[in-house]
């Protein structure tokens, strides 16, 4: 299995520490507003990843975090919480934006059809953690106080521009000249911030004598420490963490702990509307709900997702969504035919042919026009499900018992030439997304949409 790493800039054969137990974390998102369409893009990605995982026998240990605190308005530590900023938009506490959008976010997460992480993790449930991974780069020396946090020091850390090809020098030029002034370099960052006196901000702890709250990468490097160990196998994201938030977090793991943090790091690109860049802050976007509302599934939505590849950027339109429900439509037809012609036996050459299709870094678009030109069983559809999860064989072989029923008694109907009886029965049908075409062979019921 392949996947292109991050770290190395190479598509590189994928080797676990321990087969048996895959260790991957997952950024997940900030938990202040709806999750987008955007947003469940990479999601459905490191399904796709997960199940391909599974496939090839190894067993995948898998954390996701929910971002409930510490994410600046600013990835570079400016600005305002996101959390703060959501409580006081909807006039609620910070938990209840906190809770109300973590579960929209695992709601939605669920009806997609996305593999449930193994464990769950609330920025806010590691916050003592934090402070003791503070504390042990403040040891190690790498921090320094300014009167609003505690900073990493990155001139400490020579390896910090590594992971993104940094240019530090053009960076240091480029950046305004009044940036948080007390900062020694322009890209050391936040570990802790203080809250001044005054300041409205609802979450806070004690730390260093005065209260104050988490920065957003300490989080991550808490979480895998603490429910992983200090390697792990694969981090994924989306390609906007690399300079800072993927950058910030090796730096304070690899500070912390002298341990390389990671080995296979997987970035996912992202998708516009209208060749436009999407996401929360610029209120562009859809949420699956709008989908909905014109006839789309979130079904439909991973299939359009699953057509592309992590890598590449993708302009979301409607005229493809429709394209997608479409293809996605006909493999569930192909389905049932195969289902009522009794072709059940797994055809292990094809299965093989498209698992090396997603083992080839995910090529998700390839193995789609595998199944597309290939005759399929209905148990070849049945490991197609298992792959990507677009439930194609769902509800094909429990068809409601009043369903078949109203199917032979449509058919008693026609060999009666009541058709009066027949249309009737067709109309119930296809109240029930059912609709039966009369081939020479037979009469086979499919799926209207
Ligand atoms: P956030 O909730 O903003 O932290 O984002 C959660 C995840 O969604 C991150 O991994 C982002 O990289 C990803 N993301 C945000 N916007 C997009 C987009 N337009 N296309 C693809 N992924 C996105
Ligand atoms: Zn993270």
């Amino acid at each position: 299995m392949k996947l292109y790493n991050t770290l190395t800039r190479k598509i590189e054969e994928f080797k676990p520490i321990n087969p048996d137990e895959v260790k991957i974390y997952t950024c997940g998102p900030t938990v202040y507003d709806y999750a987008h369409i955007g947003n469940f893009t990479s999601y459905i990605y490191w399904d796709l990843l997960i199940r391909t995982l599974k496939l090839n026998g190894f067993t995948p240990k898998r954390i996701l975090n929910l971002t409930d605190v510490g994410h600046l308005a600013s990835d570079a530590d400016e600005g305002e919480d996101k959390l703060e900023k959501g409580a006081k938009r909807e006039n609620k506490s910070v938990f209840e934006v906190a809770e109300y959008y973590s579960n929209y976010f695992l709601e939605k997460y669920a009806e997609l059809g996305l593999t449930p992480a193994d464990k769950i993790c609330k920025a806010t449930d590691y916050v003592e953690q934090d402070m003791k991974l503070v504390d042990t780069l403040t040891e190690k020396g790498y921090t320094y106080e300014t009167s609003d946090g505690v900073y990493f020091d990155t001139s400490k850390f020579p390896t910090y521009a590594d992971f993104a090809r940094l240019d530090l020098d053009h960076l240091r030029a480029g950046a305004r000249v009044d940036f948080s002034s007390e900062k020694k370099n322009v890209s050391d960052f936040a570990l802790w911030k203080f809250i001044r006196e005054g300041e409205d901000h609802a979450m806070r702890w004690d730390y260093l004598g005065r209260p104050g709250y988490p920065g957003w990468h300490i989080e991550c490097a808490t979480i895998i420490h603490e429910e992983l160990g200090e390697t792990i196998d694969i981090h994924t994201g989306g390609i906007d963490h690399i300079p800072v938030h993927h950058t910030n977090e090796i730096a304070e793991s690899e500070a912390a702990f002298s341990k390389k943090m990671c080995n296979f790091w997987i970035h996912s690109n992202f998708i516009t509307i209208d060749n436009e860049k999407i996401s929360k802050s610029l209120g562009n976007t859809y949420k699956l709900e709008e989908l909905e509302e014109k006839g789309f599934s979130p079904l439909d939505f991973k299939m359009w997702v699953l057509q592309g590849h992590y890598q590449g950027t993708r302009n979301f339109s409607f005229t493809d969504l429709a394209a997608a429900k479409n293809r996605r439509l006909n493999w569930r037809n192909k389905a049932a035919a195969a289902f009522q012609a009794g072709e059940v036996e797994l055809n292990e050459e094809l299965k093989t042919k498209i698992l090396e299709a997603v083992n080839n870094n995910l090529n998700s678009a390839e193995a789609f026009s595998i199944i597309d030109t290939n005759e399929m069983s209905f148990s070849d559809f049945k490991f197609i499900d298992e792959l990507f999860g677009l439930k194609i064989t769902e509800g094909i072989e429990e068809l409601p018992d009043f369903i078949k029923r109203l199917i032979k008694e449509r058919e008693e109907a026609r060999n009666k030439k009541d058709f009066n009886l027949s249309d009737q029965i067709r109309e119930e049908l296809s109240e029930n997304n059912i609709v039966v075409k009369d081939t020479p062979s037979g009469s086979v019921w499919q799926f209207l949409e």
